[in-house]
């Protein structure tokens, strides 16, 4: 069977540091693997229209802002198809029809659905769209068939639900759809980065995020305010590890060679932790070891950015020519899956036949 990969991000700001860790990275480092038959990365505007309806024009010039940011983390068109969802048509036909195969209560029970309904305050006021989008992005992952689903653990409900559909669609309708499997990070703090609050999540809609495109200056001001251990006040008082977001991200970024370069006192971040709980190491010092791992690997993405934003229709022209690939590949199984449903009266010459032959019997 091919190995296919789908994934995408809502195009409501640019991307952050949990963008990054919890997929970002991962797909390029799939993407270069070699061992990946195609891949499809989606700009989710049709998704992200579904709590921004009042608001197009946000996710109209956002869009620019995730196509940079994915090619200048090294996303590559040549291997990768960069498209974007609502220009994909097919995607809305297949919700439409998986629809018929979900209920209400099973929608009400996804978790993620139900933290971000309480993040955005709708309370009673859910729009539907915004209520169905698991069902949506079933549709944008079995459309092209993909078997390898890269995202954070934020994500596992819409992949469980995925699955659930394409089990249903294929006991009722005859096997046409392929189950997914998600791909979580294997460090458990990179498949849920916190923001630079302390929050749990670093996301767009929290404003506690670390951007990608964010200039020198801006990262270490804002690793510098960073979420630390509140009962941490001298040096010499002893610190907490755990909810510590300092650490959290040394946990994420930093590796023996970080502590070679920058902190060569320490061998690795254990030693480092051990320090910090026995007492006698600052706050400033960890965050600017932080800092210094944060800078050396952003660099290199600023950099390229830079370039990228020389050109901006040749980075439209991509994300153009990926949708054209990816609009082949949705309509394919889109006539697949009418066919699996007997909907496809048309192309049937048996049902014309079958229902001339009725009549002449009569
Ligand atoms: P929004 O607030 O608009 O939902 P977001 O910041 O949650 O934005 P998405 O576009 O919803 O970002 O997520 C895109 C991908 O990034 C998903 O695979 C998601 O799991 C992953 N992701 C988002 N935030 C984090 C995070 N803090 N840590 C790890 N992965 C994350
Ligand atoms: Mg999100």
């Amino acid at each position: 069977m091919s190995k296919i990969i789908l994934t995408g991000d809502r195009p409501t700001g640019k991307l952050h540091l949990g963008h990054y860790v919890g997929s970002l990275k991962r797909r390029v480092e799939l993407q270069n693997s070699g061992e990946y038959d195609k891949i499809f990365i989606m700009i989710a505007d049709a998704q992200a229209l579904t709590d921004n309806a009042d608001n197009p024009d946000k996710i109209r010039d956002n869009i620019i802002e995730v196509a940079l940011d994915w090619l200048s983390c090294g996303l590559d068109p040549a291997k990768s198809n960069l498209f974007i969802q609502s220009q994909v048509t097919e995607l809305t036909e297949l919700s439409f029809y998986y629809m018929n195969l979900v209920t209400v209560a099973r929608l009400e029970r996804n978790p993620t659905v139900k933290s971000e309904i309480q993040m955005r305050k709708f309370d009673k006021a859910i729009p539907v769209g915004f209520f169905t989008y698991p069902i949506s992005q079933a549709s944008d992952i079995t459309a092209f068939k993909a078997t390898t689903v890269p995202v954070g653990e934020d994500q596992l409900p819409m992949l469980e639900q995925a699955r659930e559909i394409v089990r249903k669609f294929n006991s009722v309708y005859g096997e046409t759809l392929v189950e997914p499997e998600a791909l979580v990070p294997e460090n458990s703090v990179c498949s849920r980065l916190p923001g630079t609050d302390g929050k749990a999540k670093m996301s767009k809609s929290l404003g506690n995020c670390i951007y990608l495109s964010d200039p020198e200056d801006v990262v270490q001001q804002k690793v510098f305010s960073m979420y630390t251990d509140p009962n941490h006040i001298k040096v010499t008082d002893p610190g907490t590890i755990e909810g510590n977001t300092v650490f959290t991200y040394l946990d994420a970024f930093a590796t023996e060679d970080s502590f070679a370069e920058f902190l060569p006192d320490y061998k690795n971040l254990d030693e480092l932790k051990e320090h910090y709980q026995r007492g006698g190491l600052g706050d400033m010092k960890v965050k600017r070891f932080l800092n210094s791992v944060l800078q050396k690997e952003l660099a290199p993405i600023r950099a390229r950015r830079k370039e990228l934003e020389k050109d901006i229709p040749a980075v439209y022209e991509i994300l153009h020519q990926g949708t054209i690939v990816a609009q082949k590949e949705a309509a394919q199984t889109l006539a697949e899956v009418k066919a699996a449903m007997r909907i496809n009266y048309f192309d049937d010459e048996e049902l014309i036949k079958a229902q001339q032959l009725k009549y002449n019997e009569q």
